[in-house]
């Protein structure tokens, strides 16, 4: 048992791709002393404006929440994507051009022990990398993930279907919101990658395992997004890396 943990390095790139004219995701990193790091991505979406509105004002305020915040981080990150949901709800009602935006989100808080947890909504993601091991900390809540779990669908029938970007669940859509929150172990020589689906969409698992391997975070970060655009980039494609030192 550790509770002491080396430094966590972080990086972040996010980038247009090769298809859309603007970048709708964003991404946020908060420090907070002693010890806390907290990575957001968010996937807009709702045309033009509506989109990058989204993502960015969920990350900004989820972001305001952690730096505000005295909760435990389960409470905080609840209460944080609650507030990211009423913030772009309340903006797409002020303003018609932005009716019918939202966001994905997924957020990673690391604490200064052993302890860290995963919030998500929406089909951006979390994989953990531990011993050579790539592992997914979250489950896409779309229709077509649904369809896989339930057995109706091959993961590669997945992957290409048609409805495979209907979400189940978005921030700005409801006045209620369902958030997955789980806990997970923090090892030194842990990575974490958090993408948007414009990575996980087009690169296969031991591809992104090989380049999350070895490399320090802004290097990691970068073969990454390389990875998409090596595959056409079709979407916009954000990714954030956290190395725990100390293997
Ligand atoms: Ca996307």
């Amino acid at each position: 048992m550790n509770d002491r943990l080396d430094p966590i390095e972080t990086a972040s790139r996010s980038d247009v791709g090769y298809v859309r004219a603007e970048n709708e995701d964003s991404f946020g990193e908060f420090d907070r002393e002693p010890g806390e790091h907290l990575l957001v991505v968010a996937d807009g979406m709702g045309g033009h404006q509506g989109g990058a509105t989204a993502s960015r004002l969920a990350v900004e305020t989820i972001g305001r929440v952690f730096a505000e915040s005295a909760d435990v981080p389960e409470a905080m990150l609840q209460r944080a994507f609650e507030a990211a949901n009423r913030e772009v709800l309340e903006r797409a009602g002020r303003t018609p051009e932005l009716l019918g935006m939202g966001t994905t989100c997924v957020a990673l808080w690391l604490g200064p022990g052993a302890e860290g947890w995963v919030a998500h909504v929406g089909d951006s993601r979390a994989y953990r990398l531990r011993s050579g091991a790539l592992e997914a900390l979250t489950l896409d809540h779309t229709v077509v993930a649904e369809f896989e779990r339930r057995g109706f669908l091959t993961a590669e029938e997945a992957r290409v279907h048609p409805r495979r970007n209907e979400l189940l669940r978005s921030i700005g859509v409801d006045r209620a919101i369902e958030v997955d929150l789980a806990p997970i172990s923090i090892e030194p020589g842990d990575r974490f990658l958090l993408c948007s689906d414009g990575l996980c969409g087009v690169v296969d698992a031991d591809a992104i395992r090989d380049a999350l391997a070895e490399a320090p975070p802004p290097t990691c970060a970068q073969q990454l997004v390389d990875l998409a655009k090596r595959a056409g980039a079709p979407d916009n494609v954000t990714v954030q890396v956290a190395c725990v030192g100390g293997a």
